[in-house]
């Protein structure tokens, strides 16, 4: 089988180009190959053109491309595209694009599953399963790029990372497809272009302060009082609201980025305003601004999107201070694209009984 062969995008372009030499190959060979790899996103040896036939079939004897396949392609009436992605195990993760007159973003995702245990959540319903690979990150992002080429006529504007999983417990993975998505040799994106969210694991947003990251952080808030997002999201008992927010001090004071912070409004947890004023508050640690998203439901659960009263009431408390509080509509509800929704409905059943 294809997949026992050794991956050849496991290897980096230094241990590529030494693989060449004990071959007897030319080094600059493997940064041609290297080239086809990733900035043309080839699936198969034989398509690398100015790579001899002798060589092709030399790589082929050792190494497969193990590259995801977009299983099942959605489209919103919305203009949002929703992929269902095959990995090489046949594992499932789900990818979108989100068409703005603006911008065009791909939503990626990080893990196959998740291992939080957010309430509101459905693909918290669904267990971890496996990290994603950083060629499979990156492949959902040329899938999507090539998408907005064939269908808006559009270049790939922005990546977020706010799909299935959280970024910051598969960091190594997602640290080196943002270095391939920004590089000469894969896509040559701007890093500023990129957003990687967390559910708040401060151990780890220390580490990316320290690491000096170039891409833009946003936290899922969702409240700044412990015993409601600790009931929203049991990670809080172990990552409190104190705790976040001085980890987002260091955040800021390493890094001068300020954080965006994403909040859904439900009705009767947290659309009053003694919530509104905590959020606020929590604002003012570090420069910040705050994406209100609208609650999409995901089963006839305990969650209600709050009434548009609630809503303006936080904007109005928010705008006072001088917070920048931005009302974000759903996209893609039709197709289970939209935030919190992605869970492999069509596979849901399989995902979840293995
Ligand atoms: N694990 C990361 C990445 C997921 S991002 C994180 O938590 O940030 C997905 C965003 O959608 C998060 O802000 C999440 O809290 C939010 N979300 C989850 N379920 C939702 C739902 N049903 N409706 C609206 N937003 C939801």
């Amino acid at each position: 089988m294809e997949n026992q062969k050794k991956d050849i995008r496991k290897l980096s372009l230094v241990e590529l180009e030494e693989f060449f030499v004990a071959q007897g190959e030319k080094k600059f060979r493997a940064k041609q190959v290297y080239e086809w790899l990733w900035n043309k996103s080839l699936k198969n040896f034989d398509d690398m053109s100015n790579i001899s036939l002798s060589t092709r079939e030399m790589l082929k004897t050792h190494f497969a491309i193990n590259h995801i396949h977009v299983d099942l392609m959605q489209h919103s009436s919305d203009g949002t595209i929703k992929n269902a992605v095959k990995l090489f195990d046949s594992k499932i993760v789900e990818s979108v694009l989100i068409p703005t007159t603006k911008r065009i973003t791909a939503c990626v995702s990080s893990q196959v599953g998740c291992s939080l245990d957010c309430n509101f959540c459905a693909t918290a319903r669904l267990k971890r399963m496996r990290n994603l690979n950083p060629d499979e990150i990156y492949d959902q992002v040329v899938a999507i790029k090539d998408e907005a080429e064939t269908y808006f006529q559009r270049p790939l504007t922005n990546i977020v990372f706010m799909g299935m999983g959280e970024p910051l417990l598969n960091y190594a993975n997602v640290i080196e497809a943002i270095d391939k998505i920004t590089s000469p040799e894969g896509l040559g994106m701007a890093p500023r272009r990129i957003t990687v969210s967390t559910v708040g694991v401060t151990k780890m947003i220390r580490k990316m302060a320290d690491d000096e990251v170039k891409f833009n952080l946003a936290v899922s808030l969702h409240s700044a009082i412990n015993e409601t997002r600790s009931r929203l999201m049991p990670i809080n008992d172990s990552n409190p609201v104190e705790e976040l927010g001085e980890s987002l001090k260091y955040w800021y004071q390493k890094t001068k980025k300020k954080v965006t912070y994403e909040y859904v409004i439900w009705d009767g947890i947290n659309d009053d305003e003694r919530h509104a004023r905590a959020l606020a508050k929590f604002c003012k640690i570090i420069p910040s601004k705050v994406n209100i998203i609208q609650y999409n439901p995901i089963d006839e659960g305990e969650f209600r999107q709050a009434k548009q009263e609630a809503v303006d009431m936080y904007v109005r408390i928010l705008e006072s201070q001088g917070i920048i509080a931005k009302v974000r509509k759903s996209r893609g509800q039709d197709i289970d694209a939209a935030c919190g929704q992605l869970a492999n409905k069509n596979e849901v059943s399989t995902l979840v009984s293995e």
